[in-house]
């Protein structure tokens, strides 16, 4: 990849868009982001996104779309199929039978990959961020919703189909009973979501906190705030000990939004996991926070797939 080559990461979650343009390092160059539009068909939608993509190059190298100096576009949306290159059924974007990748490539002029966020960061933090040195992790997302990206033997792994790579919705052993996103039980999801997350503060609590709340009165030693920690991480542990006893990974890297609670929350994660898990895997595994962005993860993961892609033909 030559120096003033850029890349666009774009990721179309169910209430925002969000689309960054890197050089060949991994820098941001430029970030914009807006509300996912729920009134557009998919193509029109796709259309405006490349047009915005279009006057972010105009005003940054007075360059338009088309331009050799544009690797491609990688691009993040649930449900997305990196194998098919289209969108079979997202629920939360009213999307079915989309063709996501095919657009992209017509409306950007150039290459496009589409996968699902949590892989799109997993491959993001092994490019460029805290999983650079390591050959096999689990980036998990703690945001809306839980996802997990695996990167075994160097390289991201989807199973068949891309079916795989959903840990997510692992069922985990609670006494409560939670309904997942899916219609699941007990999904590991249903406790370690946002919404999960607030649910099991309130019923801990009878009180509604944010989790920029909960990490300050955790930091600030409010018990209340420990007992709701130590609840949610027995819960991510229990998830967690079953993906490491099948797969064996060096770390788990954790992302989204939860992460923000940083190196405490992450020794109190692996303090449980390490009660929890089989003999021969404790003190083994690490837990680390994503350091690309807690929130731009995706963006980041989409740049370097499309630089990957694109360079190793
Ligand atoms: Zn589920």
């Amino acid at each position: 990849m030559k120096k003033d080559q850029v890349a666009f990461g774009i990721d179309i979650g169910g209430t925002n868009t969000k689309i960054g343009l890197f050089d060949h390092d991994g820098k941001l160059l430029s970030y914009l982001i807006h509300p996912t539009s729920k009134t557009l068909n998919p193509e029109d939608f796709i259309d405006q996104l490349a047009q915005e993509c279009e006057q972010i190059l105009l005003k940054e190298f007075n360059i338009g779309l088309g331009n050799s100096r544009i690797i491609g576009v990688g691009v993040g949306a649930p449900m997305a199929n990196y194998f098919t290159g289209s969108v079979d059924h997202a629920p939360n974007l009213g999307w079915k039978d989309v063709p996501l990748q095919e657009f992209f490539k017509k409306k950007f002029k150039t290459n496009a990959v589409i996968e699902n966020d949590a892989n799109l960061a997993a491959v993001g933090e092994k490019k460029w961020g805290a999983g650079k040195d390591l050959t096999d992790f689990i980036l998990v997302t703690l945001g809306t919703g839980v996802g997990t990206g695996l990167i075994l033997d160097g390289k991201l792994y989807r199973g068949h189909q891309a079916l795989g790579g959903e840990g997510g919705h692992i069922i985990i052993p609670n006494e409560n009973k939670r309904l997942c996103s899916c219609g699941g039980l007990n999904h590991l999801e249903s406790y370690l979501s946002a919404k999960g997350i607030k649910q099991t503060i309130t019923e801990l609590t009878r009180e509604e906190w944010s989790i920029e709340k909960l990490g300050h009165e955790f930091n600030s030693g409010n018990l209340k705030a420990a007992s709701i920690i130590n609840t949610i991480a027995q819960d991510l542990a229990t998830g967690l000990v079953s993906m490491a006893v099948l797969l064996g990974p060096q770390a788990f890297i954790i992302g989204g939004g939860v992460s923000k609670l940083g190196d405490t929350f992450n020794q109190v994660i692996l303090k449980k996991f390490d009660e929890l898990v089989h003999f021969s895997l404790k003190g083994k595994v690490k837990i680390i926070t994503a350091n690309l962005s807690s929130d731009k993860g995706a963006i980041y993961g989409g740049a370097a797939h499309i630089i990957d892609e694109v360079f190793s033909k």
